[in-house]
């Protein structure tokens, strides 16, 4: 039995008897107005709670601690067993949540094993709720990621291009086509026929450093180099550039270790 001294201190009318008596299992009592009797519940969360009505004696609860020994030791196996089943379904190199800078989006990840017929994972977006619900087999750790990449692939789409096509009307620097690409260390390029493409990975980022990132691009509509014309036009339209593309060089820790695997 783990010891549950800590999360007991938040109880109210509780106390622990691991002081008073070694021999019986750890424990919490909670007084509740509602309960008719003494009763005892074992959980994961809450480990072993006694729970007694108001004005119930407690120094009467040892003995039913002890009295109870064998039901405690059976579901307490069956607790621990349950337990490490789960613990190997997990998922453990899965992410549970997205934090889509970019956008000031939080998503979370929730992974529910589910029998399909051929072993199919399938991802679902709660947009009310920020969650992506992924179900099937998912001890298939490379199709889960596989899933959520497409998502970040298929959001990028979606929300960036739309920031591209704002900002290119806004400067007047219009572009032919885009892509979305995943490249480990190229943000975005911008080809000599003015062909943008951008690193679904910028979603992660700071909606200030997407916005250089996508100006810088636009810019090489009309230089296709680093000359000093370039980064005049770059100036113009975001001042704070220097500091923002050194940024840049770091910002590649804040991407999530598990894409890059
Ligand atoms: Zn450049």
């Amino acid at each position: 039995m783990p010891s549950i001294a800590s999360r007991s201190q938040s109880l109210t009318n509780s106390q622990i008897n691991l002081e008073s008596n070694p021999d019986l299992p750890a424990y919490t009592v909670r007084v509740s107005d509602r309960a008719k009797c003494v009763r005892l519940a074992l959980s994961v969360e809450n480990g072993l709670e006694v729970v007694v009505p108001a004005n119930y004696d407690h120094l009467k609860i040892p003995e039913i601690i002890h009295q109870k020994r064998n039901w405690i030791n059976r579901n307490q196996h069956k607790l621990n067993e349950r337990e490490a089943f789960f613990q190997s379904q997990a998922p453990h190199e899965l992410p549970d949540q997205l934090k889509l800078r970019s956008l000031g989006e939080e998503w979370q990840i929730v992974y529910q094993q589910t029998v399909t017929r051929f072993g199919s994972i399938t991802i679902k977006e709660n947009r009310d709720q920020r969650q992506l619900v992924i179900s099937g087999d998912i001890t298939n750790v490379a199709s889960c990621k596989a899933l959520i990449k497409q998502w970040l692939m298929k959001t990028a789409e979606k929300q960036l291009f739309s920031w591209l096509r704002r900002l290119s009307l806004q400067t007047n620097l219009p572009y032919r086509t885009t892509a979305i690409r995943g490249q480990k260390t190229l943000w975005g390029s911008c080809s000599s026929d003015r062909n943008i493409s951008l690193n679904y990975k910028l979603l992660f980022l700071e909606a200030q450093v997407v916005e250089y990132v996508l100006i810088h691009e636009l810019c090489h509509t009309v230089h296709m180099n680093h000359s000093a014309k370039f980064w005049k036009l770059v100036s113009k339209f975001e001042p704070n550039y220097k500091t923002i593309d050194k940024s840049l060089n770091q910002a590649w820790q804040i991407i999530p270790a598990w894409l890059s695997l």
